[in-house]
This record gives structure tokens, sequence and C-alpha cells, in this order.
């Protein structure tokens, strides 16, 4: 999943607009550029399975970036961060670290609605969970196309932004929920594992570096 995890984050977003929505994004996709930064490194793996052309589903070991017990611990490390880092003090910090821990688990959530079951408890020798919605593909997409549209929905209407730069973060989501629609039906299978998780380092720090860029204070205007 990928676009519907930026749908989360325009949601969350929502809840607080002092902030940057392009942070809340990042950190909903924050467990997956853990997990393709640390396949890089060797710490998990990715395996394309010969079916990989027909179910584009890849297999994943990845408990330290998407184990349940990982998840919780990078959400609490972020909303420690955001709560250290964030400079209003009293509840709004305590609110904001909060919602950004939430926007971090909540990749595990719907990370587990579409993987087999491949998501560790704990350790990689855990139980796992996942319940699979990718098997039914139409209506994976479909659930993660209703989350992004929802989550535009939520944001757009009484964000601070210009009008131009709220059309291009609705053409930004939209974009990804396309190439998030192309990537699990008619992309051909990446050349190896290695390649598919270099190229999707890049696009993710590109679109979390897109809307940071959107959402951030215009140049020359107050914060
Ligand atoms: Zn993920």
């Amino acid at each position: 999943m990928f676009a519907g995890h930026i749908g989360v984050g325009l949601a969350l977003g929502r809840a607080e607009r002092r902030v940057n929505v392009g942070v809340f994004i990042a950190a909903a996709l924050f467990l997956d550029l853990v997990l393709w930064l640390f396949v890089l490194l060797g710490w998990e793996s990715v395996t394309l399975p010969a079916d990989f052309a027909s179910t584009h589903q890849a297999e994943f070991v990845f408990p330290y970036s998407h184990g349940l017990l990982a998840a919780v611990g990078w959400s609490a490390v972020a909303g420690s961060a955001a709560f250290v880092s964030y400079g209003r003090p009293g509840s709004s910090r305590l609110r904001v670290a909060g919602l950004l821990a939430t926007a971090v688990f909540s990749h595990w959530l719907l990370d587990a609605l579409v993987h087999r079951p491949e998501l560790p408890l704990a350790g990689a020798d855990s139980p796992q969970v996942g319940l699979g919605l990718w098997h039914d593909m139409p209506a994976a997409l479909l659930v993660e196309a209703i989350i992004v549209v929802l989550g535009l929905c939520l944001f757009i209407p009484g964000c601070r932004l210009s009008r131009g730069r709220r059309a291009a973060l609705t053409v930004l989501s939209l974009v990804v929920l396309v190439f998030t629609v192309v990537g699990m039906t008619i992309a051909p299978p990446p050349p190896s594992p290695r390649a598919m998780a270099a190229s999707s380092c890049a696009v993710l720090v590109l679109v979390v570096a897109l809307a940071c860029g959107l959402a951030g204070p215009s140049r020359g205007a107050p914060a």
C-alpha cells in the first residue's frame, strides 16, 4: 500500500493544521522508508516469487520495520521526537506527538489489512498476521482509493494553502494513487529486489519532499 498511507496522513493533518501536512504524510509512510533502507542494508529482505507478474505481491521478511512490536517502537520514537522538537508548549505539544505517533502506527494497521499473513507480531519467528485483502486486488485498490479521497476531502477544505498548492497536493495524491494501481496491476516486475528497494526509497523521498514543499510556508510569507 502506498497512496492509502498518504490519505491517512492528510486526514490526520486536518486534526492539527499548524503542522505541515507533509510531516504527517512522511510519518504515515515512515515504516516503508525504514523497510526499503533495511532491505538495501541487508537487514530485512524482499523476494519476488515466480507468480509476481500476476499477483504483484512480493514476499517480505521485515520484523524490524513492519513487526507489530517494531511499529509500536517506531511510533513511540516518532512521538517522542515530535514532542522534543515541536516548539509550542503545553497540551498542543502532546497532541502533535500523539498524532504523529498515530500516523506512524496507522501504517501497520493498513498494511495488516492488505498483506498476506506475513507481518510478525514481534521477531521474525513470531506469529504473523495479515488479512490478505490483496488477494482481491480490485477491492483492495478500491479501499485504498476511498482512503485517499476521504483524506483529501478532510484536509483540503479549510486548509490555509493557496488554491494552486491545494490543487498541486491533490494532483500529487492522485498521481500516487494511479502509480499504486499501476504498480499492483499491470506494471512489469522490477529487475531485482534491490532495484525495487532503491526505486521505492527514491519515490518515497520524492513524494514526501514534494508534499512538505507544497504544504510548507510560501516563500516570503510568514510561516
Ligand atoms: Zn508498509
